[in-house]
């Protein structure tokens, strides 16, 4: 297969050929040509999403999975960070037609204080290192852990942690050659989680200045999962019984965009995940980009953010000779036309090609 079009990120016309599912510079003598003129992206990043939590709640089963991970390669999201998912999707592996994973595991909690049955309840925080690092062997190079959840006792978000033990549980995850997120909505976890090495905020919408500025000095990143943010007032709508964690969730929402720009402003790396399974939907990384340029950041950045920084900070290559020839393919450039993301003029996984509308008449 021979394609030609402006290569992202750089933004040069060249000439690419496809040769037993990887990116070549060197002609392929036959090749049919796939496009003469396009945006050709690297492989879209969902950087947060749960292959395996089912819409509305509840795991999925492997049908149900697999449904997912297509709606995802629809959207050109080729490459998923899976950020806890209640069922091994480990079978999608051998799924050459599906999304490749980097998984974290389960989501590691303690009792009541996040969403029942996703994770695993630690009823001793002292076991958190060594449950993290049996998580860190189980992945793929990740371990989610849940930073602040609503205390029902204490009305409002609060750390599930001590700061000793977060510290003792990220050094055991690198130990075991795998990095840290966590999931955290409020303020007074930050300090805690930052300062004891985290590699990577989920939500992140409590960061204050002080918070960024620790996020700079360690280098930590944010997955900011805006188009899910947005259903902080209907959380707060169903919280009537716990009116002071309501009006926070609703204060946090309303500044989240400000909150990111401050983050992005100030240096934090960003990266675009949606936050599927659970309330939000597979396949809408092109909302989540479109948000992410609502707070702030450029076009060119908020694609990166879901393209090649994403794969960059995941350790997976962009179009580059050699690579897997993972990428999207749009009629026009996603940058000045964010709409053309919603509609891929082709998909290309491991070198087949996958089409989501008609390439002659352009329609759905
Ligand atoms: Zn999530």
């Amino acid at each position: 297969m021979h394609l030609r079009g402006v290569i992202l990120p750089e933004g040069e016309v060249r000439d690419i050929w496809v040769r037993d599912g990887s990116i070549t510079f060197d002609p392929v003598p036959g090749a049919e040509t796939l496009c003469r003129q396009g945006w050709i992206v690297p492989g879209l990043v969902d950087a947060h999403c749960h292959v395996g939590i089912r819409h509305g709640g509840g795991h999925e089963d492997r049908a149900g999975a697999v449904a997912q991970a297509e709606s995802e390669r629809a959207a050109g999201a080729l490459l998923l960070r899976d950020a806890g998912s209640p069922i091994d999707t480990r079978f999608i592996d051998d799924h050459d037609e599906l999304p490749r994973i980097i998984r974290a595991g389960r989501h590691i909690a303690r009792p009541k204080r996040y969403i029942r049955e996703l994770g695993i309840e630690l009823d001793d925080e002292r076991d958190l290192p060594e449950i993290v690092a049996e998580q860190a062997r189980l992945g793929d190079g990740w371990v989610k852990i849940v930073g602040d959840w609503i205390d029902r006792s204490a009305g409002d978000l609060t750390p599930l942690w001590s700061d000793a033990i977060l510290k003792e549980a990220i050094d055991a995850a690198h130990a075991n050659g795998a990095r840290v997120t966590a999931h955290v909505f409020g303020e007074d976890a930050l300090p805690g989680l930052i300062g004891a090495g985290i590699d990577c905020l989920e939500h992140g919408t409590g960061l204050t200045d002080d918070a960024i500025e620790m996020m700079v000095a360690h280098g930590t990143a944010l997955v900011p999962t805006l188009i899910n943010i947005d259903t902080f007032p209907e959380i707060a709508d169903k919280a009537g019984k716990f009116p002071v964690y309501a009006a926070h969730m609703r204060d946090l929402h309303r500044r989240v965009r400000g909150t990111v720009a401050a983050a992005h402003e100030a240096g934090v790396p960003l990266f675009a995940g949606t936050d599927a399974g659970g309330s939000i939907r597979h396949g809408r990384i092109a909302d989540e980009i479109a948000a992410l340029t609502g707070a702030g950041l450029s076009a060119h950045d908020a694609l990166g953010a879901a393209s090649w920084d994403a794969r960059a900070w995941l350790g997976r290559p962009g179009i580059e000779d050699g690579a897997p020839a993972d990428f999207v393919v749009y009629q026009q450039d996603p940058r000045i036309h964010p709409d053309t993301l919603t509609a891929p003029y082709a998909v290309v996984l491991r070198g087949r090609v996958y089409r989501t509308h008609d390439p002659v008449t352009g329609h759905r």
